[in-house]
């Protein structure tokens, strides 16, 4: 495979080029792999010095994720800017289905030339759907996507994946009672710059208003984070369906994107970001070795050591961290 070539048409905005690069990130295949980890480099290297705008987009299922990401993405693509879609799925890695895998979502969008849509990929574990979906971040923003939404739904640990991705991140809400407030994991209220109650048309027009000023209420009971400027965390109503609301929620983000980059803390938050991930890969690489052979022979010998009393838990662990991977 030409890497070199892959390059240059994923630089040039070329969406076969593109789509190709982002089936090579995802393949498992050791071959491919290598290449796939060149082609990275190669990126990397040029300095092409593009960023997007990276969008975290999270909620619970039946909430309007899909119906949101296709009218604000026709928005955007409306306006002239490219903006990709992808997914972090950690219910694909065991159904086999996933988020952003039915073909009938955003169909819309998925026609629109300044859009790439891509799916969640079944991986086995969410380590590798993050390092792929790092990957296709990366491949956008080389080949001069404005925006990258990326999709998770409202589980807890995909959401800290994504922020940890991502430059901004939204919540999108249902219209509710109280019950709804307290039904969102603080952790996650925590994370999000914008709290998005949607489906604020029709009968629910009324109660989405109501909830989105429980939701500022809240907000401001929460510590001040150095990050945000006066008024953010914000809570704001939409209507995905109606289309009502997405000027403003681009507004805000750019600003709060905006703010964040005069006041240095876009650039600290991607220095932050590239830091965890480095150490993530470390960490998922010292997993791995421990489940190749002759380390995976090794620890079996030992445990069955533990097990019979031989010798105690610390020395058989130090002994194999030492003898094997000579830590
Ligand atoms: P997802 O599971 O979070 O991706 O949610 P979907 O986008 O598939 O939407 C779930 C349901 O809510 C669908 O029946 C949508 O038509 C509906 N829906 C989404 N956005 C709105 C909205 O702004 N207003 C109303 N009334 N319904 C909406």
């Amino acid at each position: 495979m030409d890497i070199e070539h892959l390059a240059r048409g994923v630089l040039a905005g070329e969406r076969r080029a593109l789509a190709r690069a982002i089936t090579l990130i995802e393949s498992g295949r050791e071959d491919h792999r290598h290449s796939a980890t060149d082609l990275m480099e190669r990126l990397n290297a040029v300095g092409h010095g593009r960023e997007a705008l990276r969008i975290g987009l999270s909620g619970t299922p039946g909430v309007g994720k899909s119906t949101f990401i296709e009218a604000f993405g026709m928005m955007l693509t409306a306006a002239g800017r490219k903006v990709g879609v992808l997914a972090v799925d950690p219910s694909s890695a065991r159904s086999g289905g996933s988020i952003l895998g039915d073909k009938t979502r955003m169909e819309r969008l998925s026609r629109e030339k300044g859009a790439f849509i891509r799916p969640s990929p079944s991986q086995s574990h969410l380590g590798g759907v993050a390092r792929r979906t790092r990957e296709a971040i990366a491949l956008l923003e080389a080949a001069g996507f404005d925006a990258v939404l990326v999709e998770t739904v409202g589980v807890g640990q995909s959401e800290t994946v994504v922020a940890e991705m991502t430059d901004l991140f939204a919540l999108l809400l249902a219209p509710g009672g109280g019950d709804e407030l307290q039904g969102v994991k603080r952790g996650i209220m925590e994370m999000a710059d914008i709290l998005l109650v949607n489906k604020a048309d029709g009968e629910l027009k009324a109660a989405a208003t109501r909830t989105c000023s429980d939701y500022a209420g809240a907000l401001r009971l929460l510590r001040k984070r150095p990050q945000d400027p006066e008024g953010f965390p914000k809570a704001m109503t939409v209507s995905a369906a109606e289309e009502a609301g997405l000027a403003q929620v681009w507004e805000e983000m750019t600003a709060l994107a905006e703010w964040r980059r005069s006041e240095g803390h876009w650039a600290a938050r991607r220095a932050g970001q590239a830091r965890y991930w480095f150490e993530a890969e470390v960490r998922e690489g010292l997993l791995a070795r421990l489940r190749r052979e002759p380390v995976k022979g090794a620890m079996a010998r030992l445990a069955a050591e533990v097990e019979a009393g031989e010798v105690t838990a610390a020395v058989a662990a130090e002994t194999l961290l030492r003898e094997y991977l000579g830590a």
